[in-house]
């Protein structure tokens, strides 16, 4: 057996050798890595108002791909806009629970959400729920449709980037505070 692939996966809890760093330069063109400690933040102002009961927390902005992580929050039961993905999204429910007029599932807290590309649906947050917080990496775009698909408008990392400079501007983070989101 190749003796490299036998190594891939084991975890060293002894061997000196295995606790020594990487010890050369990351690659000079490589963004720096984000760390959060309070995803779900403990400031209140860090969540970014999208409507009525709706706001959105940025973790990574991801302006040279083209996508957005972010946590979505929803404090009342009610619809949101529908809308289709032209790619992929990926979500996790932190809190809460919410589902699609377009599907017979519920998303629950602790639940992974796998999002098609070409899908369209409809986001409803039942009576039952007070608090629904879920996080989402949307990639390209959401395009906001009406029920026959046709386009009503969309978001996209650059529109979210300008939610939160806006946001964080008139609390008195000052513009450049999202700045540390974005990659
Ligand atoms: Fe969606």
């Amino acid at each position: 057996m190749d003796d490299r692939a036998a190594n891939r996966a084991k975890l060293d809890e002894d061997d000196a050798s295995a606790r020594i760093p990487y010890r050369h330069p990351q690659p000079q063109d490589a963004f720096p890595e984000i760390v959060i400690p309070h995803a779900v933040p403990e400031d209140e102002r860090l969540w970014v108002p999208q409507a009525k009961n709706v706001w959105f927390r940025p973790l990574c902005l991801s302006a040279s791909r083209g996508y957005w992580v972010n946590l979505l929050r929803v404090r009342k039961a009610g619809v949101l806009s529908r809308h289709r993905h032209p790619q992929p999204v990926h979500g996790y429910v932190i809190k809460g629970s919410w589902r699609y007029l377009e599907h017979d599932w519920v998303a629950t807290a602790g639940a992974y959400v796998y999002e098609a590309p070409g899908e369209t649906h409809t986001l409803v947050v039942d009576s039952d729920v007070t608090e629904m917080i879920t996080m989402f990496q949307v990639n390209g775009a959401m395009i906001y449709v009406d029920p026959d698909g046709v386009v009503q408008g969309y978001e996209d990392v650059f529109t979210k980037i300008d939610l939160c400079r806006k946001h964080y501007a008139s609390i008195g983070f000052g513009e450049n505070f999202v700045e540390q989101f974005i990659r």
